[in-house]
Formats: structure tokens, C-alpha cells, sequence
């Protein structure tokens, strides 16, 4: 068995991480997302999810370089996310690809499928190996976001531009090189330092900007036009509260062992939003309510189209500009968006946030910029 799986960001370091610790087979897809996307839109119905479309493509690919078996999380409830896994299977069989797909969620039936599926990959590997493994592989996913955001807090700050991205690039791409969740730990420690010696403006006040939205696009930086390393290099601090191991931690292993959940953005969504929709809409308005009580000064939101909960979240988004005062952008993207007009649109918004700042330090100290100067003065 030769596995594979879809890319989302940086998922593939901690499926690696797992895999690898395992001794499973497997094929990493080509990480061109935009040609993946071509390939997936061939195949998959017109209106499917953008996700679905690229996970396809990546699967095709994978499947030419001798992957036969597709490894992907699953999920429930009312969004289109739960019947991803059959979609996946009925269409490459339909195409021409016989894959077998596993879908690493917590299943209704409890532990002992949980575990059965687990085995399909681990072979002969005995129980306390695989716990190992997963818990290394979540480690892992932990340390790569906290080295994610520590990149976000640094860009706006670095002295000489650039540097945080040649890093950060050296650093994905080193992850290729090595083998096992020890060696990628040793990388990301690696990483962590050079990062945290570089030079930075301590004196910097850059504005700060929320990502919310589907989880997919807003985790997946190629898919979104690099938009938060774009922010970054645009003197802007990003900060995302929906991470790979957070989607780890709160929804699999926490549902698993029947632990209390982070439920704050839940709290927050409350008076807008009181239950679960499907997808992260419950988080984009709830996490939307906690950036602009944090002082945050915009918040983006990102989907892609036809995605159902993040339209019913838009639809909401204005009562919390409006109650809140907090600006929102929303960025929808399939695969006809062009790269121009989307940049274009994150600029004018950039600029706004800014103008807005400056009006309020100006309200501050008592003067508006717009009648500081008087008629005939300059
Ligand atoms: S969250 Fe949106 S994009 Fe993701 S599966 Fe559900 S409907 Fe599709």
C-alpha cells in the first residue's frame, strides 16, 4: 500500500511526521496548488467545493507517481465536508483512478474503528508504537504554527525585507529532506532560532489584522495568493486563530477523549450566531467578535465559493462592523479569481485601515486631519 494525501498548508509536515514514525509508504503530491486546481476542476462537478477540486488534482498526481491509497480527515455535520471522502472515492473510480480512500476521523462507533483504520497503515506496529506516533505527529503540528506565528509577528518588524521568508521557505523546504518527527523537531528548533535572531524594528507599530473564514483557504497560503505573507511584507501583523493542530486538538483528539473544548469564539458568536452551521462559521464570527474586543484594526475573511457556511457568515458579518466598528474584507475564491484584482481590493482595504488609524490618533489628541488646516492656511 502506497498512501497519499490532500496538501493544506503545512499538513503535509505532520502527515510526514506520522507517516514517517509509522514506516508507512507514501507520496508527498507536486505542491503546485494552481495546477492541481486545474486538474481537479476537469473532473469535479461544476459546483463543488474549491477544496474538493484541489484535493482531487492532488490525488491524480499523486496516483501517476504510484500512490494507490488516499488518506484524508472526514467530518460530520451539515456542510459538504462530510461527504467528502465518498465523493473522492466515486469520482477517481469513475475517472480512471481506483483509489481506496481512509478518512482519519473520530468515528461514532468509538476507538476500537478509530484504531482498525489506524492499523490499515501502521501494519503490524503494536498500539503503544502508534499512540507514540501520534503524539509526535501533534507536537509537531503544534510547533510548526507557533513557528508560523512567531513569522507573522516578525514580518512587519524585519530590518532587512524578505529575510523571514527566506527562512521560513528553507525551513519547508529542509522538511523534505529529513526523516521522522525527532529530525523535523530538530529542524523546527532550528528554525525557531535563526528566526529569533534576526534583526527587527522593536520600535514598529504595524497594524494588526484577524484571517477568519473557511478553514482550507485561510490555512493554505498558495491557495489565497500568499495573502498573509503579502500582508506581512505590507508592514501588517496577521494573526489566525484556526491552525492545523488547533483542528487536531479541539475536534479529534478532545471529541476523542471527551474533554472540555476551547469554546470561546462559541461564547463570542453567541448574540450573532448560537449553533454550529457547518464548517468554521461558527468560528469566523465568533473569532471576528474577539479580534475587534482585542483592538484589532480589520479583520479578513476568506472562502471559497459556494461554500455554505462561510455565506450565511458573511451575511452576519455586517451587524458586527456595524454594533463592533470593526472593518471587515471579504475574499471569495475559485478557480477563475485572478491574482491583480484580488490584490488590488487588499490594498484599498490596507489603506483604509490605516487612514482610519491615523483619524483616530488625530481624534485623540483633539484635531481631525481633515480640518487641521484651515481655509487659506497650508
Ligand atoms: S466548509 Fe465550505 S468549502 Fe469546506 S466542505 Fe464545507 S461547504 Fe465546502
Amino acid at each position: 500500500m502506497k498512501l497519499t494525501f490532500p496538501h493544506m498548508g503545512n499538513t503535509y509536515i505532520t502527515v510526514k511526521a506520522l507517516l514517517d514514525d509509522l514506516g508507512a509508504d507514501y507520496v508527498i503530491p507536486p505542491f503546485n496548488i494552481r495546477e492541481a486546481l486545474e486538474t481537479g476542476t476537469r473532473f469535479a462537478p461544476e459546483m463543488a467545493c474549491l477544496p474538493l477540486k484541489i484535493n482531487l488534482g492532488n490525488f491524480i498526481r499523486a496516483y501517476e507517481k504510484g500512490a494507490d491509497t488516499v488518506l484524508i480527515t472526514g467530518g460530520c455535520g451539515p456542510c459538504r465536508f462530510g461527504y467528502y471522502c465518498e465523493m473522492h472515492r466515486e469520482i477517481l473510480r469513475d475517472i480512471g483512478y481506483p483509489m481506496d480512500v481512509i478518512t482519519l476521523e473520530w468515528p461514532d462507533k468509538g476507538l476500537k474503528e478509530f484504531l482498525d483504520r489506524v492499523r490499515k497503515i501502521a501494519g503490524s506496529l503494536n498500539i503503544c508504537k502508534i499512540l507514540k506516533a501520534a503524539k509526535n505527529a501533534t507536537d509537531v503540528a503544534i510547533k510548526v504554527d507557533e513557528l508560523e506565528r512567531l513569522c507573522f509577528y516578525l514580518r512587519p518588524r524585519e530590518k532587512k525585507a524578505g529575510t523571514v521568508d527566506k527562512i521560513y521557505k528553507h525551513f519547508r523546504a529542509g522538511v523534505l529532506q529529513v526523516k521522522g518527527s525527532r529530525n523535523i523537531r530538530r529542524l523546527i528548533r532550528e528554525t525557531f532560532e535563526t528566526l529569533q535572531s534576526i534583526e527587527v524594528d522593536e520600535n514598529a507599530r504595524p497594524l494588526k489584522v484577524g484571517i477568519v473564514g473557511e478553514i482550507y483557504t485561510t490555512i493554505d497560503s498558495q491557495t489565497s495568493f500568499n495573502i498573509q505573507e503579502r500582508l506581512g511584507a505590507m508592514g501588517v501583523e496577521v494573526h489566525r486563530y484556526v491552525t492545523v493542530s488547533g483542528w487536531i486538538v479541539e475536534h479529534m483528539i478532545k471529541k476523542a477523549l471527551h474533554l472540555p473544548r476551547d469554546i470561546r469564539y462559541a461564547k463570542a458568536a453567541a448574540p450573532y450566531l448560537g449553533a454550529m452551521i457547518g464548517g468554521h462559521a461558527q468560528e469566523t464570527i465568533g473569532n471576528t467578535v474577539l479580534y475587534a474586543n482585542a483592538g484589532y484594526d480589520g479583520v479578513i475573511q476568506i472562502y471559497p465559493l459556494t461554500c455554505m457556511p462561510e455565506i450565511v457568515a458573511e451575511s452576519i458579518l455586517p451587524a458586527i462592523e456595524r454594533d463592533l466598528g470593526m472593518p471587515v474584507l471579504t475574499l471569495i475564491i475559485d478557480e477563475m479569481t485572478g491574482e491583480a484584482g484580488y490584490m488590488t481590493r487588499l490594498e484599498a482595504f490596507i489603506d483604509l485601515l490605516q487612514k482610519r488609524r491615523e483619524a483616530r490618533e488625530f481624534e485623540r489628541k483633539g484635531a481631525l486631519p481633515w480640518n487641521r488646516c484651515r481655509f487659506g492656511e497650508h
